[in-house]
This record gives C-alpha cells, structure tokens and sequence, in this order.
C-alpha cells in the first residue's frame, strides 16, 4: 500500500491505516488556537461508543502562507454509517459551545467507498449547524465521484448611511467630514 517513490500521495493512503483501526472519524484540531471545544466534540463522540482519533491540521510547507482562516471544526468522517449521528452532533455542539460567536466555519468530509463528500460551511452557528446535518443527504442525491459543498451564510456588511449633500459620496454614519470633498455634514 506503500507509494512509490515519486508517486503522489493520494488522501486514502493518509486515511486507510485509521480506517483499517476501526477509527469512525478524525476530529481535526487549530494548530494556533487553543481548542478545548474540540476535545468536548471528541468526547461526546466517544461516550456514543465512536473510535475517535484527534489529529493536528498539518502546518503549511515553510514558505507557503498560512490559511487566513482555520475551520473551528473539522472532521473528516471514516465510517459514513455514522455519518447522521456525528453530524448531528456536531450541529448540536455548534449551538450550544458555539452560541455566542458571530461566524463559525465547519469543514466536514466524508470517505465513501469510492467517492469523498467534502463540505464546508460558514456563518452564525445555528445556520452552519443545520447546513451540516444534510452533507449526507446531498450524497444520495449524486453519483459524482466527489461532491463539494459550500455554503457561506455570512450576513452582508450595513450598507454606509451618510450621503454627502455637495458631492453624493457614501461616508460613514460617524464621519463629520466627507472623505471625497471634505464638505461638512
Ligand atoms: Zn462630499
């Protein structure tokens, strides 16, 4: 099962010793930010008799920027029979440890036979939540052999409120300047 030297990796050579031990899912951890929420995951995971295994996401190559976001959650599922029940709680877990926070991101993939679903959500976590619990059904919806979902619920940003009465520029609802024309509000 080894690659051969100069071969590219494939993802399954990654996941197959994990699938191989049983494991129902990988539970991603930020390299950067202490995460106690994931631990939490892990645990209700494994108190409804799931194989978890908890893994760091790897860093980029030196040299090679950094992702501007990690997810807060990311999991890569193993075992897609337990695919409704580890969604499930996830989605749970998003609203109630994850109430408070505006935008969450969730990537979730999961290993099929022959096919990933790879999906990933971003917004306020009651929405993020529910988009995640219907990853497995989007999979019976299609034959593709990998399927990505993405779902970006992020509110848009207000709208500036102030017009300019000289020159009609957009400023900010607490500028007492316009910044174009410099005419008074
Ligand atoms: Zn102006």
């Amino acid at each position: 099962m080894a690659s051969e030297a100069g071969s590219n990796p494939s993802p399954v050579d990654f996941i197959k010793p994990f699938k191989d031990a049983g494991v129902t899912t990988i539970v991603w951890k930020t390299p950067r930010i202490p995460d106690s929420h994931s631990e939490e995951f892990t645990k209700r995971l494994e108190a409804k008799g799931f194989k978890v295994q908890t893994l760091i996401i790897p860093e980029p190559p030196q040299g090679y920027p950094v992702p501007p976001v990690y997810p807060e959650l990311a999991l890569t599922i193993l075992n897609p029979s337990a695919a409704d029940t580890i969604l499930k709680t996830a989605s749970d877990l998003l609203q109630e440890v994850y109430h408070e926070r505006k935008n969450v991101t969730v990537k979730v993939d999961v290993v099929l036979d022959r096919r990933f679903i790879s999906g990933e959500a971003n917004g306020v976590p009651l929405e993020v939540g529910e988009t995640i619990r219907i990853i497995p059904k989007i999979e019976k919806l299609s034959p593709s052999n990998l399927i990505i979902m993405v779902a970006d619920h992020k509110q848009p940003e207000p709208p500036p409120a102030k017009f300019c009465s000289k020159c009609g520029a957009a400023n900010p609802v607490q500028s007492a300047y316009c910044y174009k024309c410099g005419e008074k509000h």
